[in-house]
C-alpha cells in the first residue's frame, strides 16, 4: 500500500490519445431490422434455451480452471473470441498487463444504427476462475450468458452499440475490468450503462427462483429501475422480478463506476454454497433459473440499447485518475490495486485553476448547464464549451468532494455526470 503512495508520486508519461484504435464497422452481422415492437423483443427471448446455453457453459466447462495468466484462461479466450467471430460480430483481444499479470479481455461490437448516438451499452462477465474452482456458477454462468444473448442479438440491428465483453483478472483483483475501464475512460467512450453479470445460475428456493439481484450504486440506480419495468413488461412470459439492493464494492461493473460510468452487478438471489472451490460444477447449477435470468438480461440489453436518450452530459475534463498541477494534468493516479478503497479513478487537483469540461448530447436545444460540488450549485455556463474553473465561492474547495454537472433542456429534461475529486487549494471566485 505505501508502495502505491510512492508509484502516485513517480510520473507516467501523459498519453491522452488513444491506447487502443478501435476498428472501424468492417464485419455487420446477418440484420433483422428492429421495429421496438414487444413482438420482435418477445422472438428473442424465446431463442434463448438449455441447448444454446449449454453449448457455451459445456465448452467453457472443458478448459478446467481458468485462473488468470494460466493457459486454461488463454484457451478459454480463444474460444470466446472464436464464438463471437461466428457470430460475425466485430472482435478483438484487449491485452492487459497489471501487478505482474498478463492476460485478455475478449470485446465483440454490435455496433448502433443511429449515427448520431455514440453511446454504448456494455453487457458482461468475468471468464476467469481462482485457482482451483472450474467456475461453473462464478462466473462460468455469466460468461455462457453473454455469449448466448450476443449469439441472439447479433442477429438483429440497434440503435446504440452493445459491447459483448468477458474480462479476465476479476478474481486476482477485478484487473481486467478495471485496465478496461480506465483506458475507456481516456478514450473517451461513451459508456451509458455497464451490466455485469456474475453468479447468475442458481437458486434454490421458489422464491429465489423469481429473483435476480442488482447491486447499483446510488448513481445508478436508474439502471435497476429501467431493468425493472422490463421485467414487469415481459413477467408472463419469463416470470423473473428484480430486487434492487445496495452496491457491492468487488465486482467487475465497480471499476467504470469509478471512471465515472454508470454500472450493476448482476447476480442469484440464494446463497451459492460452493462458490471458489472445485465443487463449482455444472451440475449444481439451477438450469431453470439460470435460462430464466438469461432471458430477462436478453430483454433488458435489447431495450435499453434501443430506447432513444433524450439528453446526455458528459464531464470530459478534469481526466478521471489523473493527479493535476494547477491547470495541467501531470501524471496518472495509481490506485489500481487497491479495488475496495474508493480511490480507483480518483481526480487530484493541486493549487486550483483546474477547468471541468462538460460535453452535451440532446435533441434539443440546451437551456444551460450547471456545475456543483456536492450537490451545491456552483456555476452555469449557457454556450458550449461548457467549461467551469473548479474553485470555491467564498472559501475554498479542500478535501474530497464530487464534482457534479447537470444539463438541462429548454423542455425541461435533465441529465447528470459526477466524478470524484480529492483537491488542495486556495482558489476562490470572491474573497470573503
Ligand atoms: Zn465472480
Amino acid at each position: 500500500m505505501r508502495k502505491d503512495l510512492f508509484v502516485l508520486l513517480s510520473i507516467t508519461v501523459l498519453l491522452i490519445s488513444s491506447y487502443v484504435t478501435i476498428p472501424a464497422r468492417d464485419s455487420e452481422p446477418t440484420v433483422t431490422p428492429l421495429s421496438s415492437n414487444e413482438a420482435t423483443i418477445i422472438q428473442m427471448i424465446n431463442q434463448i434455451n438449455e441447448s444454446l446455453l449449454f453449448e457455451y457453459h459445456h465448452k467453457l466447462m472443458m478448459f478446467g480452471p481458468r485462473y488468470t495468466g494460466s493457459i486454461n484462461c488463454t484457451l478459454a479466450a480463444e474460444y470466446i473470441y472464436d464464438s463471437f467471430e461466428q457470430m460475425g460480430l466485430n472482435v478483438e483481444f484487449r491485452e492487459w498487463h497489471y501487478d505482474g499479470f498478463y492476460s485478455k479481455n475478449v470485446v465483440a461490437t454490435l455496433y448502433g444504427t443511429d449515427v448520431n448516438s455514440t453511446a454504448e451499452y456494455i453487457l458482461c462477465a468475468h471468464y476467469d476462475t481462482v485457482a482451483s474452482a472450474p467456475g461453473a456458477d462464478d462466473d462460468g454462468s455469466g460468461t455462457a450468458a453473454v455469449l448466448a444473448i450476443a449469439h441472439i442479438l447479433s442477429q438483429y440491428h440497434f440503435n446504440h452499440t452493445i459491447r459483448f465483453i468477458t474480462f479476465s483478472g476479476e478474481e486476482v483483483g477485478t484487473y481486467g475490468s478495471f485496465t478496461y475501464a480506465r483506458d475507456a475512460s481516456h478514450r473517451g467512450d461513451n459508456i451509458v450503462a455497464v451490466l455485469n453479470m456474475d453468479m447468475i445460475g442458481y437458486a434454490s428456493t421458489t422464491e429465489g427462483g423469481r429473483i435476480l439481484r442488482f447491486f447499483p450504486p446510488i448513481r445508478s440506480r436508474w439502471i435497476a429501475d429501467y431493468a425493472t419495468t422490463i421485467s414487469e413488461k415481459y413477467n408472463e412470459i419469463i416470470d423473473m422480478k428484480i430486487d434492487t439492493l445496495p452496491s457491492y464494492r468487488g465486482d467487475d461493473s465497480q471499476a467504470f463506476v469509478d471512471y465515472g460510468f454508470d454500472g450493476v452487478w448482476i447476480a442469484h438471489q440464494d446463497g451459492y454454497p460452493w462458490g471458489h472451490s472445485s465443487n463449482d460444477t455444472a451440475n449444481h447449477l439451477n438450469w431453470t433459473y439460470y435460462i430464466k435470468a438469461t432471458k430477462l438480461m436478453l430483454a433488458v440489453t435489447a431495450e435499453i440499447a434501443q430506447k432513444p436518450i433524450d439528453v446526455q452530459v458528459v464531464l470530459h475534463r478534469p481526466y478521471e485518475g489523473y493527479t493535476y498541477l494547477f491547470e495541467n494534468p501531470v501524471f496518472e493516479s495509481s490506485f489500481g490495486k487497491l479495488p475496495f478503497w474508493d480511490l480507483r479513478g480518483l481526480t487530484i487537483i493541486l493549487g486550483g485553476k483546474t477547468i471541468a469540461s462538460a460535453e452535451v448530447f440532446s435533441d434539443e436545444p440546451i437551456q444551460y448547464v450547471i456545475f456543483c460540488i456536492d450537490g451545491y450549485f456552483m456555476f452555469w455556463d449557457t454556450q458550449p464549451p461548457y467549461e467551469w474553473t473548479i474553485q470555491g465561492w467564498f472559501v475554498p474547495i479542500n478535501g474530497k468532494h464530487m464534482l457534479q454537472v447537470y444539463a438541462y433542456t429548454t423542455s425541461g429534461k435533465i441529465a447528470s455526470d459526477e466524478m470524484d475529486i480529492f483537491m488542495l487549494s486556495l482558489a476562490t471566485s470572491y474573497k470573503g
